[in-house]
């Protein structure tokens, strides 16, 4: 099953019928769910009881045309946001890192940064470097707290894929992947069994039609199992929580008027633009942490 957001941030939530239009799903939330304004976020809380449901109004279609609606993200309001920061050897490579995940733990990114398929990445600063992640993320369908990594499966509701927008330098993480619109996500949530293994799972992320990044997901340090038991043992994981894995080698600069695509086996396609409309100067200073030499010959 393919689920959609749409509506004032997230408002209403959809399937994508067989026929390949979009059907309104939002009248079947029970009334008893938690409140909030994510409709899909609720949806994945009452999943097993809206199951069939659902089913039938993928076969029926008849919805609106895709290309009609606006999407919000798939999940519009998660509680959190959590990222792994360097999960692939070859990326740990280019940023000239001496250490992993399996140092560095994981990190949050604010939910309010989240955009949708579509969507515009507005670059805040004219006098700093802002770069594209593609990445592998995916939702969590039940409240899970220090599970074990065999259990992992049980947890996982599906995947999307997600741009980690990252600006370079030395402040913290959450500040310079936190910025409005740096997560760029969708432009669905593809429940888990229609993906199965994600062992030939392929990334591959283009920016204005020039080939960035190409990987397979088999090659995560922490793989989503190792995500889910790590990131649970931390903190309590809610339905509609979102986990990036990380991103591979490759990322580069952006720049107003790109275009990204990341494109994931039999999980989806993400395209979103990028805008520098409105830049001020930063105020704080950065640092100088940036990719290796090779990789900013790659990325032009
Ligand atoms: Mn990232």
């Amino acid at each position: 099953m393919r689920l959609v957001s749409f509506g004032d941030g997230g408002s209403r939530a959809g399937i994508v019928c067989r026929d390949g239009t979009i059907s309104d799903v939002t009248d079947l939330i029970p009334s008893d769910l938690a409140p909030g304004k994510g409709a899909l976020r609720r949806i994945i809380q009452g999943y097993d009881g809206l199951r069939d449901q659902l089913s039938e109004r993928e076969r029926s279609g008849g919805g609106v045309a895709f290309d009609s609606l606006v999407l919000s993200a798939p999940v519009s309001d998660p509680t959190k946001i959590v990222a792994a920061p360097v999960n692939y050897i070859d990326h740990m490579e280019e940023m000239q890192q001496l250490s992993h995940i399996d140092s560095l733990g994981v990190f949050l990114k604010a939910p309010s940064s989240l955009i949708g398929e579509g969507g515009t990445v507005r670059l805040p600063y004219s006098n700093r470097r802002f770069d594209q992640e593609g990445e592998l993320c995916f939702v969590i369908g039940k409240q899970a707290r220090n599970v074990k990594v065999e259990e992992a499966d049980e947890y996982i509701f599906g995947y999307s894929v997600l741009l980690d927008i990252t600006m370079r330098g030395g402040e913290d993480r959450s500040t310079r992947k936190s910025f409005d619109t740096f997560t760029p996500m969708g432009p669905w949530v593809i429940t888990s069994d229609e993906v199965g293994s994600l062992d030939d799972l392929e990334l591959r992320c283009w920016v204005n039609g020039s080939l960035r990044q190409d990987a397979r997901v088999s090659d995560l340090i922490w793989g989503v199992p190792e995500l889910v038991a790590y990131v649970s043992s931390v903190m309590t994981l809610f339905p509609g929580d979102v986990i990036s894995t990380g991103t591979p080698k490759g990322v580069g600069q952006l720049a107003d008027g790109d275009k990204i695509v990341v494109e994931i086996s039999r999980v989806g396609r993400l395209s979103v633009s990028v805008s520098d409309l409105g830049a001020t100067f930063s105020v704080t200073r950065g640092g100088s942490s940036v990719p290796n030499q090779l990789s900013s010959q790659q990325s032009g």
